[in-house]
This record gives structure tokens, C-alpha cells and sequence, in this order.
């Protein structure tokens, strides 16, 4: 008898793939002990959904962080801002760069490219980046850039892109300038102007309570999310953040699990970042892959740093069963 796992989470993970699971459910699930047989069962049972419904893909979204600047928006937990007084000069990676990063990731069979700007980043350069890359690419374009109009929106279309990673952050509002609302309604922006939304719950600190996690899993599958699973915070060197601590992957893969019960149907994908093993055996199977700027990294171009490459998240799905070979769901 030893081997049952407890009635309400049997109950729980059977009814999730067809029924869903409600908040107060998602809840109970982050609340299980991390190494308990409940934990695992939940891991196996978005595990396998995600590969019924994700037909085994393993999805490489190059990720560029196009920029840095002493940022003045100073969201607490970025190694970007102007208070974290690691850069203190504007960088801007050329085109060229950033052509040979993405020409170099295509080739290696990445399946979209994020282009990231900072907050005060000129729109309309992100704009013109985009019509050039795309002349010169195949890879579907998403852009990852501050709140936006309609008219902005259609622009991005324009432009070449056809989709857009947004997020609602752990402590917007508190641990950022800015406001949740505001977010909320660049996401409806892309709902009505044919972008695809993309999105992640992040960035997670063990001080991030199961209602405020559960919040914006629920949010992601309310506004359709195409992929929206979990990222870490990573604390940089010095960051006011650093009395936290951080999670560990096993306790975001956990999570992982969570959301991916949450969002059922929804999604083309399930992420996790940054790439490692735990998650893609807990729901997850789409991997950010970077270079140029990131707000978790100390190092200018994180491709010198902290990021994993294409090659080397390839690995990590065949290491977990997932095939990044075949054709990508998101676009
Ligand atoms: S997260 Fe973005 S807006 Fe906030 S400080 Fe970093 S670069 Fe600026």
C-alpha cells in the first residue's frame, strides 16, 4: 500500500488532463513536499501530456538581447538597471552580429528568434531590425519589447514579426515601475491584431507565494498564451534580490508540472528557462537558447556567459527524449 500516492492528488491528476484543474488545485500541487511521491506523480503526468499533445517536439527559440543600457526603469531583479552599476555604458550588438548569431542558430535548426530590446529602446529600430532579418531569414520573428498600442501592434506585423513575448512579472508594480494593468492590456493588443502571444511565469524566487504563481498561470491561459511556462530568477552579483536566494531547478520543474496541468489545451509549447534536464521531464519542452544581452548575466554578451548554446540545448532534449528535429508547433 506503501506505494499509493494520496486520494485528493490521485483525483487531482486524473480529472487534469481532460477537466483542468482549478486554482485552489494548482495550489495544493505547488504546496506538495518537493520529494514526495505526490511531486513525482505530478511531474509524470504533465510529462506525459506534453508529449501526447506536443507529438515529442523539442522547441530552440533563439533568444537576443538586442541592447544594454543602465536601465532607469531599475526592475529589482535585472543586472541591467542603472542601480545594479554593472554596465554603465549603452551597447548596441550590430547587425551583423546579430544576423551571425541568427544565421548560425538557423542553420543548427532553431525553430523561432526573440529579439529583445530594454525598456527605452527605440520601437521603431526594433522595427527596422526586424525588416531586415527578415529578408535575409526563415526563422519565424518575435518581438520582446516595452507596452504597446494597437497602431505599434501592426506595426510589429508589418515589420515581419508574428509574434510577441510579453510578461506580467512576479512583483510588477512592486518590484518593477511598472504597472500590471498596463501589461495586461499590451497582451489583449496582440490577441486583436493576430501577434501571438508568448509568455513565461516569471521571474521565480522561493519568496513568490502560490497565489501570486498561480495568478499568472492562470492569466497565460485566460489570454490564450501560444507557450507560457516557468522561469527562475537568477541573482546576479549583487542584486537586492540576492537575500532571497534562489529556487533550484528541481523546485522549478515542480512548477513546470503546475502550469502545465494549468494551461490544458491552450498551448503549441510548454518552456522553461534556463535550459536543464529537471523540467523537460516535468512538462516542458521548449528551450531558450541566447546571445547578446541578458538581464540574469554580468557578462555583455551572455553568449560569453552564463547562456547555453543551440548545440548544446539540442543536447539536452536528446538527453530527454524530446526531438528538436522535427517541424516546430509555435508558428
Ligand atoms: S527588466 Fe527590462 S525594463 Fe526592467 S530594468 Fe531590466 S531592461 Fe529595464
Amino acid at each position: 500500500m506503501g506505494w499509493h500516492i494520496k486520494p485528493k492528488i490521485a483525483y487531482i491528476l486524473d480529472k487534469s488532463l481532460d477537466d483542468g484543474i482549478s486554482r485552489e488545485e494548482a495550489e495544493t500541487l505547488i504546496r506538495m513536499d518537493l520529494h514526495s511521491k505526490e511531486t513525482y506523480a505530478l511531474m509524470e503526468t504533465a510529462d506525459r501530456f506534453s508529449r501526447q499533445t506536443f507529438g515529442l517536439k523539442g522547441e530552440n527559440h533563439l533568444h537576443i538581447g538586442v541592447n544594454l543600457e543602465p536601465c532607469p526603469l531599475n526592475c529589482r531583479f535585472c543586472s541591467l538597471t542603472k542601480e545594479a552599476g554593472i554596465f554603465t555604458e549603452k551597447i548596441e550588438f550590430d547587425y551583423q552580429q546579430i544576423l551571425a548569431w541568427s544565421m548560425e542558430a538557423q542553420a543548427a535548426g532553431a525553430d523561432g528568434l526573440n529579439l529583445m530590446t530594454t525598456g527605452t529602446y527605440p520601437f521603431k529600430r526594433l522595427l527596422e531590425l526586424g525588416s531586415r532579418l527578415k529578408q535575409e531569414l526563415t526563422l519565424p520573428l518575435v518581438a520582446n519589447t516595452r507596452d504597446i498600442t494597437h497602431a505599434e501592434g501592426e506595426q510589429l506585423l508589418e515589420a515581419g514579426f508574428v509574434g510577441a513575448y510579453h510578461a506580467v512579472r512576479l512583483g510588477e508594480g512592486r518590484d518593477t515601475p511598472l504597472k500590471k494593468e498596463k501589461r495586461i492590456r499590451t497582451i489583449q493588443v496582440f490577441n486583436d491584431v493576430g501577434l501571438k502571444w508568448m509568455n513565461c511565469v516569471e521571474p521565480v524566487g522561493p519568496e513568490h507565494t502560490p497565489e501570486e504563481l498561480v495568478e499568472l498561470m492562470f492569466l497565460a491561459r485566460e489570454y490564450h498564451a501560444t507557450y507560457s511556462g516557468v522561469m527562475r530568477r537568477v541573482n546576479f552579483p549583487g542584486s537586492p534580490m540576492e537575500k532571497y536566494g534562489m529556487i533550484t531547478e528541481f523546485e522549478m520543474a515542480r512548477l513546470v508540472a503546475v502550469s502545465r496541468l494549468v494551461m490544458g489545451r491552450v498551448p503549441k509549447a510548454h518552456c522553461t528557462h534556463e535550459p536543464h534536464t529537471a523540467s523537460m521531464t516535468a512538462g516542458a519542452n521548449l528551450f531558450f537558447p541566447e546571445k547578446g544581452s541578458s538581464p540574469r548575466d554580468d557578462q555583455a554578451d551572455t553568449g560569453k556567459g552564463r547562456a547555453r548554446d543551440i548545440n548544446e540545448c539540442r543536447r539536452l532534449h536528446w538527453e530527454t527524449g524530446w526531438d528538436p528535429g522535427l517541424p516546430s508547433n509555435c508558428f
